[in-house]
């Protein structure tokens, strides 16, 4: 399996928020709009095929990262199922979630705990694809596998919507788009909370940084 996604440049503008619906709440706090809802479902679609294609028959457990990924997570299961469901060959699949806490405004803190792990026992023995809404500096991601393999699964792959461009530690094997080094917002991704109730992935403005910042 080779690393593949859709690249969106340093020098990409976005699109003008005006293109798009975006709540009245929060159209003052975005610069523009990087990746609209309907780019990111079709992406996902087609990371289920590949997922899918390269999984085999095992049975497979989805761990979710919650919060920013369950969006990701639902869509791309939803997009499993219906493969599943028209294809002579299925894949049988749980759902477990984790959480994860690293970041504090747009920093992250350096500082990563994990919530929620006392049933990652389960995995052991099996497939397990975690499903991730972004990869930073992707220390976040090599704590969570650490965590995962100590619990001897069969296999572990990666599944992240977003990747940053730059400073990763740790690259998935399943990326739908490479971004610019800024912070996004929307379609579960937030900024202290807010944001998360936005369909379209966005770019947060200094004043929106300042609004929300705790
Ligand atoms: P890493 O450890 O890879 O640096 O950070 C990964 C985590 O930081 C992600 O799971 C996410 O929670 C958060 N994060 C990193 N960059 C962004 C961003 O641009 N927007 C949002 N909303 N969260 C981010």
């Amino acid at each position: 399996m080779t690393e593949s996604y859709i690249e969106i440049p340093d020098n990409s503008k976005g699109y003008n928020l005006d293109m798009f619906c975006v709540p009245k709440h929060y159209e003052q706090y975005l610069d523009s709009v990087l990746i609209p809802h309907g780019v990111i479902s079709d992406r996902t679609e087609r990371l289920a095929r590949n997922i899918v294609k390269d999984m085999g028959e095992d049975e497979l457990v989805v761990l979710c990262v919650l919060k920013g990924g369950y969006k990701f997570c639902a869509d791309l299961l939803d997009y499993i199922k219906a493969l599943n469901r028209n294809s002579e060959r299925s894949i049988r699949m749980s759902v477990d979630f984790i959480r994860l806490k690293s970041y504090e405004n747009d920093k992250s803190s350096g500082d990563i705990r994990v919530i929620g792990i006392d049933s990652l026992s389960t995995l052991a023995g099996k497939n397990v694809l975690i499903v991730e809404d972004i990869v930073d500096t992707g220390r976040t991601m090599k704590k969570l596998l650490k965590v995962v393999n100590e619990n001897s699964p069969k296999s572990v792959q990666v599944c992240s919507l977003l990747v940053k461009r730059g400073k990763n530690e740790y690259r998935p094997a399943y990326i739908g788009f490479e971004v610019p080094d800024k912070f996004v917002v929307g379609y579960a991704l937030d900024y202290n909370e807010y944001f998360r109730d936005l369909n379209h992935i966005c770019i947060i403005n200094d004043e929106g940084k300042k609004k929300f910042a705790v």
